[in-house]
Order: structure tokens, then sequence, then C-alpha cells
């Protein structure tokens, strides 16, 4: 990784904007990349810029733009589909068949770790006032409503309750304290739900006192005997949302999944599952429902817009301190680096 000079984008096609960047989000996912395979450049590039979590201000924008203007803070989308198939044609890349998409910053297209970026107006979004701080956290928080809207869906299809109701007072269990995992918890409290959320962290640290001045309760699992997760949380959970751990700890929070519960997948991970059929036969008992969900699309960012906004009148500020390690550009290597138990969310500062 180095910090180099780069030609500066220009406005190109009559529908891009162009933007100064404020600052950039790192993430459990830019860790993942570089400690795995490394980034994948563009096509006709050796490197690639990192930064798929942004806050930026436009400051030009082309003649056929229509409701963004220069001076509007904004964030952006980040997957660009294969327009091969059915889902990116109609604009849902996050969904894509062929897994021949780009995403900005993590593989195959430039992110936005640059003074400045260009890019459609169709990615555009623009941020309401009063939670312009927030950009950073929109895209994380987009997956994070994906995959609740994903789990919404499938409640629809239990007798009586289903869809938004589903989740009042529904007791809710998150692996993992961190940015996501914490992003996650709010937008649960946030739709009524009983949350639990557990992690590895000494409950006096930032995390767990982040998780419970919103209404959230934190299991230490070093505390815990194996298999006391749903005694310590009093029952079963409706919801589980595995948005850390390796696969073997997040198939066994399977077991503490309520009968017509919902499981979702949301943090990869390497190493061996071992266990007997008795896991699946839970799953067919139970009638439970098991979700992979990636990425998200732009219908996601208005939902994570919505829902900032929400907690932005709850608890005002609250969000924004989940942004609590700032570093300079050139200090890249730091915030790349930084322990990540060590701060919440890590964020390099443009301005
Ligand atoms: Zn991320
Ligand atoms: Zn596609």
């Amino acid at each position: 990784m180095k910090y180099a000079q780069r030609p500066e984008p220009e406005v190109s096609a009559a529908t891009d904007v162009k933007a100064a960047v404020l600052s950039t989000g790192v993430c459990g996912t830019d860790r993942e990349v570089l400690s795995r395979k490394g980034f994948i450049p563009p096509d006709n590039s050796n490197f690639l810029i990192t930064g798929h979590e942004v806050l930026a201000r436009l400051v030009e924008t082309g003649p056929d733009v229509e409701g963004l203007m220069p001076g509007d803070f904004v964030t952006f989308t980040i997957r660009r589909g294969c327009e091969a198939c059915g889902p990116c044609r109609i604009g849902r890349p996050d969904m894509c068949e062929t897994g021949r998409y780009a995403e900005r910053g993590l593989g195959y297209a430039d992110g936005f770790n640059s003074e400045f970026v260009v890019d459609s107006a169709a990615n555009c979004v623009k941020l309401p006032s009063g939670i312009e701080r927030l950009g950073v956290l929109c895209e994380p928080f987009s997956t994070v409503q994906k995959a609740l809207n994903e789990a919404a869906e499938a409640s629809r299809r239990l007798p009586e309750t289903g869809g938004a109701p589903w989740f009042h007072g529904l007791r809710c269990l998150v692996m993992g304290a961190g940015p996501v995992g914490l992003l996650a918890s709010m937008a649960l409290v946030l739709r009524g739900a009983e949350v639990w959320c557990v992690d590895i962290v000494d409950e006096r640290s930032a995390r767990p006192q982040w998780l419970r001045a919103i209404g959230g309760n934190y299991i230490d699992a070093r505390k815990l005997k194996p298999g006391k997760l749903s005694e310590a949380a009093g029952g079963k959970f409706g919801l589980i949302y595995q948005a850390a751990g390796d696969p073997e700890s997040a198939c066994g929070l399977l077991r503490s999944l309520a009968p017509n519960g919902v499981f979702i997948f949301f943090a990869s991970g390497r190493g061996m599952i071992r266990s007997d059929g008795s896991l699946i036969t839970g799953i067919i008992d139970g009638n439970q429902t098991l979700i992979g969900s990636i990425s998200s699309a732009p219908r996601h960012f208005t939902m994570a817009l919505e829902s900032l906004a929400h907690a932005e009148l709850k608890w005002p500020g609250h969000a924004r301190s989940l942004l609590n390690a700032e570093f300079a550009p050139a200090d890249f290597k730091k915030a790349y680096r930084e322990d990540p138990l060590k701060n919440i969310k890590t964020v390099i500062d443009w301005r």
C-alpha cells in the first residue's frame, strides 16, 4: 500500500458528478481483503484506490444531472453491475447472478480514498440536512438495512405476524459488537426489537457502552458456558444476525434460534464446520430460515438515511460517536493496521 499522486478525475459524461472527499471509513472488509488476497485493480491499472465508505461534497454536476447541486453532502453506492444478468439490468447489482460486478474500493474499480471522485449521478446519494456528517456510515448501514429487509420478507411466511410488525418485541441476537454489529443493533432497536449483542470485549469498554446507551443488552461470551446464550437472554432468539465470527461459532448459534426464527449470515470467514445431522434436523423441525446477505442497492441507502434520521432524533449525536478514531490521509497505514478492537470505527479525514 502506498500514498501516491494521481491525475485529478474530471466530469466526462453529462450525467456525471464530481465531489470533494471529506472522509472515508475503514472497515473489516478492507482489512479482510488486504489480509486475504489484496485488492484487485481495475482493468488497465496495476493498483487500486481503496475506500468504499465515503462522505463527500459535490463540487460539479454535469448538465443532465437533476436533483443534485454543488454544495450537497453526498455518499455513493459501491457495486457496479455486470449488466448481463436480470438483477443488474434492473438496477439491483447487489443481487448479481454472474459475479462479474465491480465494487468501488474493493475490487475492479477505484474507491474513494482520494481528494476528488467522479461518478454517475445514478450512484450518488444525497444526504439530508441534519445527518450530513453521518455519510461514512451509510454504506455499512445500507447493508444492514438490506439484510433486515430480507429477514422481514422471510417473516411474511409466518401465520398472522410478518413483515415490519414481526420485529416488535422480537428477541434478537447480534453476533459481534463491531461497527456493523452495533449498527444492526441500532436498526433492530429502532424497529422495536429486544436486542442482545454478544462479543468478547470487556463490558465496560466503548462498544458495549455504546450499545447500552441505545437500550441494547451486552453478553461477554468469555463469561458464558457453551450453549448458555439463550438462557442468559431469557429464551431462544427469533432473529440472529451474524455480523462477526468464524463459521463454526456461527453454526453453533443455530441451536439458539427459536422455532420459525430467521438467521442472517453476514460475515464470511474461514475454518471448518464440524457438526452432525442434528443441526439440519433442528432447522427443519423449527421451520427456520437461513439468509445470506451482501452488498446493498440505492433503496437500502434510502432506508439507511431514514433510520439514521430516526436515530438522530432519538439519541442526538450518538451515531456520530461511533466514528471515534480519525487519521490523516498520509497516516493511512496506521488507519488500516489499527487494532480494530481499540476503537469503534476508524475514518480517514480528507479535509
Ligand atoms: Zn465496509
Ligand atoms: Zn449481474
